[in-house]
Protein backbone atom coordinates (compact mmCIF):
# COMPACT_ATOMS: atom_id res chain seq x y z
CA UNK A 1 0.00 0.00 0.00
CA UNK A 2 1.67 3.10 -0.97
CA UNK A 3 1.79 5.98 1.29
CA UNK A 4 1.19 9.93 1.17
CA UNK A 5 -0.70 11.30 -1.68
CA UNK A 6 0.94 13.85 -3.35
CA UNK A 7 -0.67 16.45 -6.40
CA UNK A 8 1.93 15.95 -9.16
CA UNK A 9 5.34 13.48 -9.71
CA UNK A 10 7.99 14.03 -12.66
CA UNK A 11 9.94 10.98 -13.27
CA UNK A 12 12.47 10.05 -15.80
CA UNK A 13 13.89 13.50 -15.71
CA UNK A 14 17.52 15.09 -15.03
CA UNK A 15 16.89 17.22 -12.16
CA UNK A 16 19.70 19.95 -11.55
CA UNK A 17 18.81 20.87 -7.72
CA UNK A 18 21.38 23.94 -7.66
CA UNK A 19 21.39 22.65 -4.04
CA UNK A 20 24.59 22.81 -1.61
CA UNK A 21 25.80 19.98 -2.85
CA UNK A 22 24.80 19.95 -6.24
CA UNK A 23 22.62 17.11 -6.66
CA UNK A 24 21.19 15.88 -9.51
CA UNK A 25 17.73 13.96 -9.23
CA UNK A 26 15.75 11.80 -11.69
CA UNK A 27 12.37 12.80 -10.15
CA UNK A 28 10.32 14.62 -7.48
CA UNK A 29 7.20 15.10 -5.76
CA UNK A 30 4.93 17.77 -5.44
CA UNK A 31 2.14 18.51 -2.88
CA UNK A 32 0.56 22.00 -2.69
CA UNK A 33 2.80 24.06 -4.77
CA UNK A 34 5.79 22.26 -3.04
CA UNK A 35 8.56 20.13 -3.15
CA UNK A 36 7.97 17.20 -1.27
CA UNK A 37 10.81 14.66 -2.15
CA UNK A 38 13.47 14.24 -4.60
CA UNK A 39 15.02 10.71 -5.42
CA UNK A 40 15.30 8.16 -7.82
CA UNK A 41 12.33 7.45 -9.84
CA UNK A 42 11.40 4.23 -8.60
CA UNK A 43 11.75 5.40 -4.75
CA UNK A 44 9.56 8.31 -5.89
CA UNK A 45 7.08 6.26 -7.90
CA UNK A 46 6.92 4.04 -5.69
CA UNK A 47 6.45 5.78 -2.08
CA UNK A 48 3.63 8.58 -3.55
CA UNK A 49 0.38 8.13 -4.42
CA UNK A 50 -0.53 10.83 -7.35
CA UNK A 51 -3.10 12.17 -9.48
CA UNK A 52 -0.98 13.24 -12.43
CA UNK A 53 3.10 12.43 -13.46
CA UNK A 54 4.58 13.28 -15.85
CA UNK A 55 7.16 11.14 -17.77
CA UNK A 56 10.50 13.97 -18.55
CA UNK A 57 11.63 11.24 -21.14
CA UNK A 58 15.11 12.42 -20.24
CA UNK A 59 15.02 16.05 -19.96
CA UNK A 60 16.94 18.67 -18.33
CA UNK A 61 15.24 20.30 -15.15
CA UNK A 62 16.86 23.86 -13.50
CA UNK A 63 14.80 25.92 -11.39
CA UNK A 64 12.75 28.45 -13.16
CA UNK A 65 15.24 31.74 -14.74
CA UNK A 66 14.54 35.00 -12.65
CA UNK A 67 15.71 37.96 -14.91
CA UNK A 68 17.18 40.13 -12.49
CA UNK A 69 16.61 43.27 -14.60
CA UNK A 70 13.71 43.59 -17.16
CA UNK A 71 11.32 46.20 -17.85
CA UNK A 72 7.80 44.96 -18.30
CA UNK A 73 6.20 48.26 -18.67
CA UNK A 74 9.00 49.84 -21.52
CA UNK A 75 8.10 46.42 -23.24
CA UNK A 76 4.47 46.61 -23.79
CA UNK A 77 4.35 50.32 -24.45
CA UNK A 78 7.52 49.20 -27.08
CA UNK A 79 4.92 46.58 -28.42
CA UNK A 80 2.04 49.18 -28.19
CA UNK A 81 4.17 51.74 -29.94
CA UNK A 82 6.20 52.17 -33.31
CA UNK A 83 8.34 48.67 -32.91
CA UNK A 84 12.05 50.17 -33.96
CA UNK A 85 14.18 47.05 -32.62
CA UNK A 86 16.77 46.28 -35.20
CA UNK A 87 16.42 48.89 -37.90
CA UNK A 88 19.06 49.14 -39.70
CA UNK A 89 19.08 52.50 -41.51
CA UNK A 90 17.05 55.70 -40.00
CA UNK A 91 15.26 55.51 -43.94
CA UNK A 92 13.90 52.14 -42.07
CA UNK A 93 12.92 53.58 -38.90
CA UNK A 94 10.84 56.45 -41.22
CA UNK A 95 9.50 53.54 -43.20
CA UNK A 96 8.46 51.44 -39.88
CA UNK A 97 7.08 54.32 -38.55
CA UNK A 98 4.95 54.97 -41.16
CA UNK A 99 3.68 51.86 -40.94
CA UNK A 100 2.55 52.25 -38.06
CA UNK A 101 0.95 55.40 -38.51
CA UNK A 102 -1.01 53.46 -41.49
CA UNK A 103 -2.61 50.92 -39.24
CA UNK A 104 -2.76 52.89 -35.71
CA UNK A 105 -3.65 56.34 -36.79
CA UNK A 106 -2.54 57.96 -33.49
CA UNK A 107 -2.93 61.64 -33.41
CA UNK A 108 0.86 61.63 -31.47
CA UNK A 109 3.51 59.12 -32.78
CA UNK A 110 5.51 56.73 -30.00
CA UNK A 111 7.87 54.74 -31.12
CA UNK A 112 11.20 53.23 -29.58
CA UNK A 113 13.98 50.68 -30.37
CA UNK A 114 15.99 52.67 -32.64
CA UNK A 115 19.58 51.87 -32.12
CA UNK A 116 22.33 54.43 -34.22
CA UNK A 117 25.17 52.06 -34.12
CA UNK A 118 23.34 49.66 -36.01
CA UNK A 119 23.44 52.03 -39.22
CA UNK A 120 26.25 52.95 -41.60
CA UNK A 121 26.16 56.94 -40.42
CA UNK A 122 26.48 55.66 -36.36
CA UNK A 123 26.29 59.24 -35.25
CA UNK A 124 23.64 60.58 -33.42
CA UNK A 125 20.48 60.94 -36.04
CA UNK A 126 19.07 65.02 -35.84
CA UNK A 127 15.13 65.31 -36.87
CA UNK A 128 15.72 66.50 -40.44
CA UNK A 129 13.94 63.83 -42.03
CA UNK A 130 11.47 63.63 -39.35
CA UNK A 131 10.44 66.73 -40.39
CA UNK A 132 10.37 66.40 -44.09
CA UNK A 133 8.02 62.89 -43.77
CA UNK A 134 5.66 64.26 -40.34
CA UNK A 135 5.71 68.00 -40.95
CA UNK A 136 2.41 68.07 -38.57
CA UNK A 137 1.93 65.13 -36.96
CA UNK A 138 4.02 64.94 -33.37
CA UNK A 139 6.50 62.08 -33.81
CA UNK A 140 8.67 60.98 -30.43
CA UNK A 141 10.87 58.52 -30.66
CA UNK A 142 12.47 56.87 -28.09
CA UNK A 143 16.73 55.51 -28.61
CA UNK A 144 17.26 51.28 -27.52
CA UNK A 145 18.38 52.12 -23.58
CA UNK A 146 15.78 54.27 -23.19
CA UNK A 147 18.03 57.56 -22.04
CA UNK A 148 17.36 59.35 -24.80
CA UNK A 149 14.72 60.16 -27.78
CA UNK A 150 14.38 61.62 -31.09
CA UNK A 151 11.26 64.08 -31.93
CA UNK A 152 10.10 66.04 -34.87
CA UNK A 153 9.57 70.04 -35.14
CA UNK A 154 5.30 69.08 -34.27
CA UNK A 155 6.79 67.37 -31.64
CA UNK A 156 8.96 70.39 -30.37
CA UNK A 157 5.88 72.90 -31.25
CA UNK A 158 4.28 71.34 -28.56
CA UNK A 159 6.52 72.09 -25.98
CA UNK A 160 6.38 75.63 -25.79
CA UNK A 161 8.92 77.47 -24.05
CA UNK A 162 11.30 75.47 -22.24
CA UNK A 163 14.68 75.78 -20.04
CA UNK A 164 17.73 74.51 -21.75
CA UNK A 165 19.23 74.19 -19.22
CA UNK A 166 18.57 71.16 -18.02
CA UNK A 167 20.53 69.50 -14.30
CA UNK A 168 21.59 65.91 -16.20
CA UNK A 169 19.88 66.09 -19.03
CA UNK A 170 20.94 67.55 -22.89
CA UNK A 171 18.50 68.96 -25.45
CA UNK A 172 20.71 68.78 -28.43
CA UNK A 173 21.31 71.98 -29.65
CA UNK A 174 23.40 72.57 -33.59
CA UNK A 175 24.13 76.07 -35.34
CA UNK A 176 21.66 77.77 -32.53
CA UNK A 177 19.06 74.97 -33.51
CA UNK A 178 17.27 72.08 -31.73
CA UNK A 179 18.30 68.83 -33.43
CA UNK A 180 15.78 66.96 -31.84
CA UNK A 181 17.83 64.52 -29.72
CA UNK A 182 16.41 65.04 -25.80
CA UNK A 183 18.87 63.12 -23.35
CA UNK A 184 18.14 61.70 -19.68
CA UNK A 185 16.68 64.19 -17.58
CA UNK A 186 15.66 66.17 -20.88
CA UNK A 187 13.37 63.29 -21.71
CA UNK A 188 10.87 64.92 -18.71
CA UNK A 189 10.79 68.11 -20.77
CA UNK A 190 8.94 65.65 -23.23
CA UNK A 191 7.03 63.38 -21.09
CA UNK A 192 3.70 65.84 -20.02
CA UNK A 193 2.93 65.82 -23.82
CA UNK A 194 3.51 61.78 -24.17
CA UNK A 195 0.07 60.33 -24.53
CA UNK A 196 -0.87 57.10 -21.72
CA UNK A 197 -1.74 54.04 -23.31
CA UNK A 198 -5.36 52.68 -21.70
CA UNK A 199 -4.32 50.48 -18.81
CA UNK A 200 -6.12 47.04 -20.98
CA UNK A 201 -4.08 47.86 -23.59
CA UNK A 202 -1.25 47.71 -21.24
CA UNK A 203 -2.50 44.72 -19.08
CA UNK A 204 -3.19 42.85 -22.60
CA UNK A 205 0.32 42.94 -23.85
CA UNK A 206 1.41 42.04 -19.91
CA UNK A 207 -0.12 38.62 -20.37
CA UNK A 208 1.44 38.35 -24.12
CA UNK A 209 5.10 39.16 -21.87
CA UNK A 210 4.08 36.49 -19.68
CA UNK A 211 3.45 34.06 -21.88
CA UNK A 212 6.81 34.59 -23.95
CA UNK A 213 8.56 34.61 -20.90
CA UNK A 214 7.13 31.26 -19.91
CA UNK A 215 7.80 30.14 -22.86
CA UNK A 216 11.20 30.60 -22.49
CA UNK A 217 11.26 29.14 -18.56
CA UNK A 218 11.45 32.56 -17.35
CA UNK A 219 9.03 32.20 -13.76
CA UNK A 220 10.58 35.24 -12.13
CA UNK A 221 11.76 39.03 -13.40
CA UNK A 222 13.10 41.82 -11.39
CA UNK A 223 11.03 44.93 -12.57
CA UNK A 224 13.69 47.43 -13.05
CA UNK A 225 11.68 50.64 -11.51
CA UNK A 226 8.11 51.33 -11.68
CA UNK A 227 5.62 54.16 -11.43
CA UNK A 228 3.05 54.12 -8.80
CA UNK A 229 0.33 54.03 -11.36
CA UNK A 230 2.12 50.84 -12.78
CA UNK A 231 2.07 49.28 -9.59
CA UNK A 232 -1.77 49.70 -8.86
CA UNK A 233 -2.47 48.25 -12.62
CA UNK A 234 0.28 45.31 -11.46
CA UNK A 235 -1.18 44.69 -8.21
CA UNK A 236 -4.82 44.08 -9.96
CA UNK A 237 -3.78 41.96 -12.30
CA UNK A 238 -1.90 39.93 -9.46
CA UNK A 239 -5.31 39.95 -8.05
CA UNK A 240 -7.36 38.75 -11.12
CA UNK A 241 -5.11 36.19 -11.85
CA UNK A 242 -3.54 37.40 -14.57
CA UNK A 243 -0.23 37.59 -13.47
CA UNK A 244 1.42 34.09 -12.68
CA UNK A 245 5.09 35.04 -12.79
CA UNK A 246 6.79 36.35 -9.83
CA UNK A 247 7.38 39.67 -9.75
CA UNK A 248 10.06 41.69 -7.32
CA UNK A 249 9.49 45.54 -8.24
CA UNK A 250 11.83 48.27 -7.52
CA UNK A 251 10.12 51.46 -6.67
CA UNK A 252 11.01 54.42 -8.71
CA UNK A 253 11.78 57.10 -5.79
CA UNK A 254 8.40 59.15 -6.80
CA UNK A 255 6.66 60.70 -4.00
CA UNK A 256 3.77 58.74 -4.32
CA UNK A 257 5.64 55.51 -4.07
CA UNK A 258 7.72 57.00 -1.24
CA UNK A 259 4.77 57.60 0.79
CA UNK A 260 3.35 53.86 -0.31
CA UNK A 261 6.76 52.24 1.34
CA UNK A 262 6.44 54.21 4.31
CA UNK A 263 3.02 53.13 4.63
CA UNK A 264 2.75 49.83 3.68
CA UNK A 265 6.43 48.48 4.57
CA UNK A 266 7.69 45.44 3.03
CA UNK A 267 4.80 44.33 0.18
CA UNK A 268 3.45 41.19 -0.51
CA UNK A 269 0.88 40.18 -2.44
CA UNK A 270 0.55 36.99 -3.69
CA UNK A 271 3.16 36.47 -6.29
CA UNK A 272 4.16 40.30 -6.30
CA UNK A 273 7.14 41.45 -4.08
CA UNK A 274 7.69 45.52 -3.40
CA UNK A 275 10.84 46.01 -1.01
CA UNK A 276 13.07 48.29 -3.18
CA UNK A 277 13.72 51.33 -4.72
CA UNK A 278 15.67 52.06 -7.81
CA UNK A 279 18.15 55.36 -8.27
CA UNK A 280 18.89 56.38 -11.35
CA UNK A 281 22.65 57.73 -10.82
CA UNK A 282 23.92 58.06 -14.74
CA UNK A 283 22.44 57.57 -18.12
CA UNK A 284 23.32 54.95 -20.58
CA UNK A 285 26.98 54.52 -22.49
CA UNK A 286 25.40 54.23 -25.83
CA UNK A 287 24.22 57.56 -26.14
CA UNK A 288 27.16 58.65 -23.65
CA UNK A 289 25.22 59.62 -20.32
CA UNK A 290 26.97 57.18 -18.47
CA UNK A 291 28.87 59.18 -16.03
CA UNK A 292 32.95 58.47 -16.31
CA UNK A 293 36.16 59.40 -14.13
CA UNK A 294 37.82 60.56 -16.98
CA UNK A 295 36.83 61.94 -20.82
CA UNK A 296 35.02 60.02 -23.53
CA UNK A 297 37.39 59.50 -25.76
CA UNK A 298 35.13 60.70 -28.65
CA UNK A 299 33.90 63.58 -26.93
CA UNK A 300 36.73 66.05 -25.65
CA UNK A 301 36.39 67.75 -22.12
CA UNK A 302 33.12 65.48 -21.03
CA UNK A 303 32.22 62.76 -19.13
CA UNK A 304 28.77 62.01 -18.79
CA UNK A 305 25.78 63.24 -16.89
CA UNK A 306 25.52 62.58 -12.72
CA UNK A 307 21.62 62.20 -12.71
CA UNK A 308 21.66 61.78 -8.67
CA UNK A 309 24.24 63.64 -6.29
CA UNK A 310 25.97 62.15 -4.05
CA UNK A 311 23.66 63.24 -1.17
CA UNK A 312 20.38 62.69 -2.74
CA UNK A 313 21.76 59.31 -3.21
CA UNK A 314 22.55 58.94 0.60
CA UNK A 315 19.23 60.33 1.86
CA UNK A 316 17.55 57.57 -0.60
CA UNK A 317 19.81 54.70 0.92
CA UNK A 318 19.27 55.65 4.22
CA UNK A 319 15.39 56.11 3.77
CA UNK A 320 15.17 52.48 2.11
CA UNK A 321 17.70 51.52 5.21
CA UNK A 322 15.29 52.70 8.01
CA UNK A 323 12.33 51.06 6.07
CA UNK A 324 13.57 47.82 5.52
CA UNK A 325 14.11 48.25 1.48
CA UNK A 326 16.87 47.55 -0.31
CA UNK A 327 18.68 50.30 -3.04
CA UNK A 328 19.26 49.19 -6.98
CA UNK A 329 21.40 51.89 -8.29
CA UNK A 330 21.40 52.25 -12.16
CA UNK A 331 25.58 52.82 -12.36
CA UNK A 332 26.83 52.54 -15.73
CA UNK A 333 29.78 54.54 -15.83
CA UNK A 334 33.17 54.06 -13.39
CA UNK A 335 32.30 57.60 -11.97
CA UNK A 336 28.61 56.64 -10.89
CA UNK A 337 30.03 53.60 -9.34
CA UNK A 338 32.38 54.75 -7.55
CA UNK A 339 29.22 57.40 -5.99
CA UNK A 340 27.44 54.31 -5.37
CA UNK A 341 30.39 52.05 -3.85
CA UNK A 342 30.99 54.95 -1.56
CA UNK A 343 27.74 55.08 0.03
CA UNK A 344 27.31 51.30 0.14
CA UNK A 345 30.22 51.99 2.52
CA UNK A 346 28.19 53.94 4.75
CA UNK A 347 25.17 51.53 4.86
CA UNK A 348 27.42 48.21 5.07
CA UNK A 349 28.24 49.55 8.95
CA UNK A 350 24.59 49.73 9.72
CA UNK A 351 23.21 46.74 8.15
CA UNK A 352 25.78 44.29 6.78
CA UNK A 353 23.17 42.00 5.35
CA UNK A 354 22.00 44.91 3.06
CA UNK A 355 21.96 43.35 -0.46
CA UNK A 356 22.26 47.29 -1.98
CA UNK A 357 22.56 45.87 -5.65
CA UNK A 358 24.20 48.17 -8.89
CA UNK A 359 22.21 47.33 -11.78
CA UNK A 360 24.37 47.24 -15.04
CA UNK A 361 28.39 48.00 -13.15
CA UNK A 362 29.40 48.29 -16.69
CA UNK A 363 32.65 50.16 -16.53
CA UNK A 364 34.72 49.09 -13.20
CA UNK A 365 37.61 51.60 -12.16
CA UNK A 366 39.36 48.59 -11.24
CA UNK A 367 40.78 49.71 -7.79
CA UNK A 368 37.34 50.27 -7.24
CA UNK A 369 36.66 46.33 -7.31
CA UNK A 370 37.64 45.52 -3.56
CA UNK A 371 35.05 47.89 -2.50
CA UNK A 372 32.19 45.42 -3.92
CA UNK A 373 33.41 42.39 -1.38
CA UNK A 374 34.10 45.28 1.27
CA UNK A 375 30.68 46.35 1.88
CA UNK A 376 28.52 43.49 0.20
CA UNK A 377 27.51 45.36 -2.87
CA UNK A 378 25.56 42.83 -5.30
CA UNK A 379 26.27 43.18 -9.02
CA UNK A 380 23.39 42.56 -11.03
CA UNK A 381 24.51 42.71 -14.89
CA UNK A 382 23.30 41.83 -18.32
CA UNK A 383 25.37 39.68 -20.15
CA UNK A 384 23.72 40.88 -23.91
CA UNK A 385 24.56 44.03 -22.98
CA UNK A 386 28.50 43.01 -23.24
CA UNK A 387 27.84 41.19 -26.50
CA UNK A 388 25.57 43.96 -28.30
CA UNK A 389 27.94 46.56 -26.80
CA UNK A 390 31.67 45.50 -27.85
CA UNK A 391 30.81 47.17 -31.42
CA UNK A 392 31.43 50.49 -30.30
CA UNK A 393 32.35 50.36 -26.70
CA UNK A 394 36.49 51.08 -27.07
CA UNK A 395 35.89 53.65 -29.28
CA UNK A 396 34.01 55.30 -26.51
CA UNK A 397 36.36 54.46 -23.41
CA UNK A 398 39.38 53.64 -25.15
CA UNK A 399 41.50 50.70 -24.19
CA UNK A 400 42.93 51.07 -21.14
CA UNK A 401 39.50 51.12 -19.36
CA UNK A 402 38.31 48.07 -21.08
CA UNK A 403 40.19 45.92 -18.43
CA UNK A 404 37.32 46.89 -15.70
CA UNK A 405 34.40 46.44 -18.80
CA UNK A 406 31.74 44.30 -18.22
CA UNK A 407 33.84 42.57 -16.09
CA UNK A 408 31.84 39.99 -14.99
CA UNK A 409 34.23 36.79 -13.79
CA UNK A 410 35.84 39.78 -11.73
CA UNK A 411 32.75 40.72 -9.70
CA UNK A 412 31.48 37.11 -9.42
CA UNK A 413 34.70 36.23 -8.12
CA UNK A 414 35.12 39.40 -5.96
CA UNK A 415 31.63 38.84 -4.23
CA UNK A 416 30.80 35.45 -4.55
CA UNK A 417 27.48 35.95 -6.51
CA UNK A 418 25.99 37.75 -9.28
CA UNK A 419 22.62 38.37 -10.86
CA UNK A 420 21.83 38.04 -14.01
CA UNK A 421 19.33 39.70 -16.10
CA UNK A 422 18.81 41.16 -19.55
CA UNK A 423 17.39 44.56 -19.51
CA UNK A 424 14.51 44.18 -22.02
CA UNK A 425 13.48 45.77 -23.94
CA UNK A 426 16.68 46.73 -23.99
CA UNK A 427 17.76 43.58 -25.35
CA UNK A 428 15.84 40.29 -25.76
CA UNK A 429 14.29 38.52 -23.28
CA UNK A 430 15.49 35.12 -24.27
CA UNK A 431 17.69 33.79 -21.45
CA UNK A 432 19.50 31.39 -23.92
CA UNK A 433 21.13 34.38 -25.37
CA UNK A 434 22.29 35.41 -22.10
CA UNK A 435 24.05 32.36 -21.37
CA UNK A 436 25.62 32.24 -24.77
CA UNK A 437 26.89 35.86 -23.92
CA UNK A 438 27.72 34.48 -20.34
CA UNK A 439 29.62 31.61 -21.47
CA UNK A 440 31.25 31.92 -24.31
CA UNK A 441 30.90 36.12 -24.55
CA UNK A 442 29.20 35.98 -27.79
CA UNK A 443 25.42 36.99 -29.37
CA UNK A 444 23.51 34.58 -31.13
CA UNK A 445 25.35 34.95 -34.38
CA UNK A 446 28.29 33.51 -32.52
CA UNK A 447 29.84 36.96 -33.39
CA UNK A 448 32.33 38.22 -31.87
CA UNK A 449 34.66 35.60 -33.30
CA UNK A 450 36.15 33.68 -30.11
CA UNK A 451 34.35 36.08 -27.64
CA UNK A 452 34.32 39.44 -26.80
CA UNK A 453 36.67 39.92 -23.27
CA UNK A 454 36.38 36.67 -22.87
CA UNK A 455 38.84 36.59 -19.90
CA UNK A 456 35.86 37.55 -18.15
CA UNK A 457 33.14 34.92 -18.99
CA UNK A 458 31.55 33.24 -16.32
CA UNK A 459 31.44 29.59 -16.31
CA UNK A 460 27.98 27.19 -17.54
CA UNK A 461 27.78 26.53 -13.68
CA UNK A 462 27.80 30.56 -12.52
CA UNK A 463 25.29 31.01 -15.23
CA UNK A 464 22.81 29.34 -14.28
CA UNK A 465 23.28 30.16 -10.80
CA UNK A 466 23.39 33.55 -11.70
CA UNK A 467 20.06 33.24 -13.03
CA UNK A 468 18.17 30.91 -10.48
CA UNK A 469 19.84 31.06 -6.53
CA UNK A 470 21.60 33.84 -6.99
CA UNK A 471 18.95 36.23 -8.20
CA UNK A 472 16.35 34.96 -5.77
CA UNK A 473 19.02 35.87 -3.14
CA UNK A 474 19.41 39.49 -4.70
CA UNK A 475 15.45 39.47 -4.02
CA UNK A 476 15.25 38.14 -0.34
CA UNK A 477 13.89 34.86 -1.71
CA UNK A 478 16.45 32.36 -0.96
CA UNK A 479 14.05 30.88 0.89
CA UNK A 480 11.46 30.11 -1.46
CA UNK A 481 12.78 29.76 -4.70
CA UNK A 482 15.90 29.84 -6.51
CA UNK A 483 16.89 26.11 -5.90
CA UNK A 484 15.11 22.60 -6.41
CA UNK A 485 14.78 21.16 -2.51
CA UNK A 486 12.29 19.73 -0.49
CA UNK A 487 10.28 22.35 0.99
CA UNK A 488 10.99 24.74 -1.85
CA UNK A 489 8.18 26.38 -4.39
CA UNK A 490 7.66 24.05 -7.27
CA UNK A 491 8.96 26.71 -9.64
CA UNK A 492 11.36 25.34 -12.47
CA UNK A 493 11.59 25.10 -15.85
CA UNK A 494 12.04 21.41 -18.24
CA UNK A 495 14.22 22.55 -21.32
CA UNK A 496 13.23 21.22 -24.53
CA UNK A 497 16.62 20.33 -25.42
CA UNK A 498 19.66 19.87 -22.91
CA UNK A 499 21.73 22.94 -21.89
CA UNK A 500 24.21 23.28 -25.34
CA UNK A 501 27.63 24.26 -23.73
CA UNK A 502 29.02 24.22 -27.41
CA UNK A 503 30.65 27.74 -28.79
CA UNK A 504 27.92 27.48 -31.17
CA UNK A 505 24.76 28.72 -30.36
CA UNK A 506 21.50 26.89 -30.50
CA UNK A 507 17.90 27.88 -30.13
CA UNK A 508 16.04 26.38 -26.96
CA UNK A 509 12.89 26.66 -25.28
CA UNK A 510 11.31 25.59 -22.23
CA UNK A 511 9.33 22.46 -22.78
CA UNK A 512 6.97 22.78 -19.38
CA UNK A 513 7.21 25.85 -16.98
CA UNK A 514 5.67 25.42 -13.68
CA UNK A 515 5.52 27.81 -11.56
CA UNK A 516 4.28 26.66 -7.44
CA UNK A 517 3.36 23.14 -9.32
CA UNK A 518 1.09 24.40 -12.27
CA UNK A 519 1.64 23.86 -15.58
CA UNK A 520 1.78 27.20 -17.18
CA UNK A 521 3.92 26.64 -20.64
CA UNK A 522 3.98 23.36 -22.41
CA UNK A 523 5.46 22.95 -26.24
CA UNK A 524 2.83 20.38 -26.94
ZN1 LIG B 1 17.13 48.90 -17.15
Amino acid sequence: MKGEAVDLVIFNAKIYSLDEGNHTYQAMAIKDGKIVELGPDRQILNKYRYTKSVDAEGKEIYPGFIDAHGHLFSYAELKLGANLLGCSSEQEMIERVFDYQNKTKRKIIIGSGWDQSLWENSSMPDNRRLNEEFPNTPVCLYRIDGHSALVNRAFIDLLGDFDLDIKGGEVSIDNGKLTGMFIDAALSVLEPYIPAYSSSEIKKQLKLIQKELLGYGITGVHEAGIEFEELKLLSEMVSDNELSIYVYAMLNPSKENREFALEKGIFNLKNLSVRSFKAYVDGALGSSGALLKQDYLDKKDYKGLCLMDPDELNELAEFCLDIGYQLNSHGIGDSAISIILDMCSNIYKKNPDHRFRIEHAQIIDMEDLHKFSDYAVFPSVQPTHATTDQRWVQAKIGKERMSGAYAFKSLKNQVGMIALGTDFPVEYTNPFYTIHAAVHRMNNKDYPDGGFLKNESLSMEETIKGMTFWNAFASFDEGRFGTIEKGKRATFVILDKPLNRQAKFIENFSWKTYIDGRLLHSLE
